[in-house]
């Protein structure tokens, strides 16, 4: 490709609305344009690297046995029904009508589609498993798109869809996935670990996701420092203290003070002269309408979806200013578990157990009681798994000290049972004659998420160091002058043999000083430059600059070839 002929949009400015290097990074790279809020053009060589990030899933996909088909992005709300998503997926489904009035919806996933697909013609045992994939557009009605194609409203995914006839089966095919992402990931150049994750809307038995180790991610997850434990920080147990009797009494009075004002933990606690675990926090919800209080130790942080599942409810959300005050009697701030009605049903972190002589809302507008005991003063709650796990807790799998580290999600893989095969009645007959729901499973690649992931782990303050399976060509040649007849051919020839040999290879032969050519190439991040200047018109030798290290050697042009494809282990 000839970078005079071709269209790299590159920008000299940073964009005002990037905020993280890889958005930043492939706006001026040209590799994409925003054209509305989560929207983008994918410009030629950002389509480039997507495709390369593709062609390796599909090629791991299809090593792995899973097959590949294309269903429609416009999917009719019956399906959505049948499975009851559509009145509990929200407002990421983006619904509209068509011209007869009809219901559809844009596919944020496809589970209905392909349930849908499987029903009508999966008859026996015999006919399982089947594992069936697609590389399609997506669409989700993001709350916050942000961060370029890291979390647009449309973009790429991979979703495969298994149906097994039995549990051993889905297992199978659950750790062929399992080692299907590792080679995609690593053949896609990224540091990533997989991470037991929650199985959120789409529910089912077990998950993980792949994390991209970046400190820009939007996920937090918790690191054994000594045993191969990793889980989403949505998920990670805590697990309770054992030597202390829960519940022991303390020695304080109880007293109902006056703190006018003092709503968050911090305000409270200062103006008590106390510390934030010597208060208990009490956060109020509706759970599928219903009031509960939550209740954890100041300095630790409620996880909503543990709670979530604890109460096995099926929409969960903090209660509003006005609810707070119908349920509690009080404005915002001085909720606490004396005096609550009995409707309001209580729930305490573990560590809750444990805390004596504490601090709590008295359900009283400008009042808090110090000095609280269980037993003594209130009912002890019913204890439960519901908080954030920190890095001062240990791993609960080993005991060891973990870390807390940010991740970018790039895939998922569930297993989700029979969910939807038997809300759609999607069967089989087993080997008696019998009719059982399949069993499921479904396996998620955000492709434009990968690209901007390995950005977001390899670049400099030059710009981007594309890992050369995914970059949009593996070679520019840049010629220094291109008015001079000799160099420009030479470096043509170059070009032809490089790319005869299966190199992808980018010649820029612009009219412009090199300093602009190199700081392009740099930008756009190819990972070997190949610079024809005098000396390879007089000596026969190019200079060969490595982008990541920003070596460069020279090269008798003969050598050119094996010292390219060593550089980028072709
Ligand atoms: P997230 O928690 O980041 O919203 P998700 O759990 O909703 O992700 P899945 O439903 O598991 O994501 O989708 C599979 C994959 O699709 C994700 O692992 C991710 O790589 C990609 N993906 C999901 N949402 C987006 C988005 N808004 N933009 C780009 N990629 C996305
Ligand atoms: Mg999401």
């Amino acid at each position: 490709m000839r970078y005079s002929k071709y269209f790299i949009p590159t920008l000299k400015e940073v964009p005002a609305e990037a905020e993280i290097a890889s958005h930043k990074l492939m706006l001026r790279a040209g590799m994409i344009r925003k054209l509305a809020s989560g929207l983008y053009t994918y410009l030629p060589l950002g389509l480039r690297s997507i495709r390369k990030v593709e062609a390796i899933v599909r090629q791991e996909m299809n090593r792995a046995g899973a097959i590949e088909l294309l269903m429609p992005m416009v999917q009719p709300a019956e399906l959505w029904k049948e499975s009851g998503r559509w009145d509990h997926y929200g407002k990421e489904l983006l619904r509209f009508k068509d011209r007869h009035g009809r219901d559809f919806c844009l596919g944020p996933t496809h589970e209905e589609v392909i349930t849908d697909l499987v029903r009508k013609h999966i008859r026996s045992y015999r006919d399982l498993p089947l594992n069936l994939y697609q590389i399609q557009t997506k669409f989700r009605d993001e709350i916050r798109p942000r961060f370029g194609l890291m979390r647009a409203r449309e973009f790429i995914m991979k979703d495969a869809y298994s149906f097994s006839a039995s549990a051993e089966s889905l297992d199978e095919i659950y750790q062929a996935m399992y080692k299907a992402y590792c080679r995609i990931f690593e053949r896609c150049g990224l540091d990533f670990r997989p991470v037991e994750a929650d199985t959120g809307s789409i529910g089912g038995h077990a998950s993980h996701e792949f994390m991209v180790l970046a400190e820009t991610g939007e996920d937090d997850i918790a690191c054994c420092t000594a045993c191969s434990y990793a889980a989403n920080t949505e998920l990670a147990e805590v697990k309770p203290k054992s030597q202390m009797e829960p519940f022991s009494p303390g020695t304080s009075t109880l007293k109902k003070v006056e703190t006018p004002g003092k709503k968050s933990v911090e305000d409270v606690t200062d103006f008590l002269n106390k510390k934030a675990k010597e208060l208990v926090k009490t956060l109020i919800f509706l759970a599928d309408e219903r009031p509960v209080a939550a209740l954890v130790r100041g300095d630790h942080e409620l996880n909503e979806v543990k709670l979530k599942r604890v109460l096995g409810a099926e929409n969960l959300e903090m209660a509003g200013p006005d609810a707070v005050e119908r349920i509690t009697g009080a404005p915002v701030g001085f909720a606490g578990p004396k005096g609550l009605t009995s409707d309001v049903r209580v729930v305490a972190d573990h560590a809750v157990a444990y805390m004596k002589d504490f601090v709590a809302g008295a359900n009283e507008e400008d009042a808090h009681f110090v000095g609280l005991n269980w037993k003594r003063d209130l009912e002890p709650p019913e204890t439960h798994d519901i908080r954030v796990i920190t890095p001062r807790d240990p791993c609960p799998r080993c005991g060891s000290a973990i870390e807390i580290k940010r991740g970018i999600e790039v895939g998922h893989i569930f297993k989700l049972g029979t969910k939807y095969s038997e809300a759609m009645g999607a069967t089989f007959l087993d080997s008696t004659g019998k009719e059982k729901p399949i069993i499921m499973g479904c396996y998620g690649i955000g492709v434009g998420r990968t690209v901007a992931a390995a950005i977001e782990q390899n670049h400099d303050e030059r710009g981007i160091i594309f890992p050369s399976p995914i970059a949009p060509f593996e070679v520019i040649i840049s010629v220094i002058n291109v008015k001079d007849k000799d160099m420009l051919s030479m470096a043509e020839a170059l070009y032809d043999s490089l790319s005869q040999a299966g190199l992808e290879v980018l010649l820029d032969d612009r009219n412009e000083r090199p300093g602009v050519k190199f700081k392009d190439s740099e930008l756009i991040g190819i990972p070997v430059r190949v610079t024809v200047g005098k000396k390879a018109v007089k000596e026969g030798l190019v200079e060969l600059t490595n982008r990541q290290t920003m070596e460069t050697r020279l090269v008798a042009q003969k050598d050119l070839l094996e010292e390219a494809k060593a550089f980028i282990s072709k």
